[in-house]
């Protein structure tokens, strides 16, 4: 079988660096989530900064359902 490349690293997902994902870009401050979607596939969220007043889209990845989806499509056989 063969797993997505990042299928661990999102079990594993911690703060890496000074500034995780949900801290706004512009003035690093903690940002509030609005909304998720994942229709793309990709695990996309929004969170909006308080202080700058402006949203930004963070993508955290490959989504579960397309990582699952995925991993399905590769072990037909296997059940
Ligand atoms: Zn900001």
């Amino acid at each position: 079988m063969k797993w997505p490349f990042s299928f661990s690293a999102i079990f594993s997902r911690k703060p890496a660096g000074p500034l995780s994902l949900t801290q706004c870009p512009d003035c690093g401050r903690e940002m509030i989530f609005v909304e998720k979607f994942t229709m793309t596939g990709d695990d996309l969220r929004t969170y909006r900064c308080q202080r700058c007043r402006k949203e930004h889209i963070v993508n955290f990845g490959t989504a579960m359902w397309k990582v699952l989806s995925d991993a399905n499509k590769s072990e037909d056989d296997a059940s």
